[in-house]
């Protein structure tokens, strides 16, 4: 996989540099595989942030969604295991 390093500008003048990595991942947004990760750890709440260079599209994982049929399930059984 690919690494790629990028220099941001900000505003205030300063820049640094990150490194993003090719990923196998789609794009949540446009279903193209097309998705480059920051390198590293990221921010301490969020995570890395990933990067769709077909829909110009920023997330984060994991993404937020009301849990399917199935992941009910788990989560059901997980808060059983642990008495909740
Ligand atoms: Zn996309």
């Amino acid at each position: 996989m690919k690494q790629i390093q990028v220099e941001i500008k900000y505003k205030l003048g300063h820049t640094y540099k990150f490194k993003y990595d090719e990923t196998d991942s789609h794009c949540p947004n446009c279903g193209n595989k097309s998705v480059w990760v920051e390198h590293g750890e990221g921010d301490f709440y969020c995570g890395p942030t990933y990067l769709c260079i077909s829909c110009n599209y920023a997330f984060y994982i994991p993404i937020e969604k009301k849990a399917e049929y199935t992941e009910q399930q788990a989560i059901d059984q997980i808060k059983k295991e642990l008495g909740l």
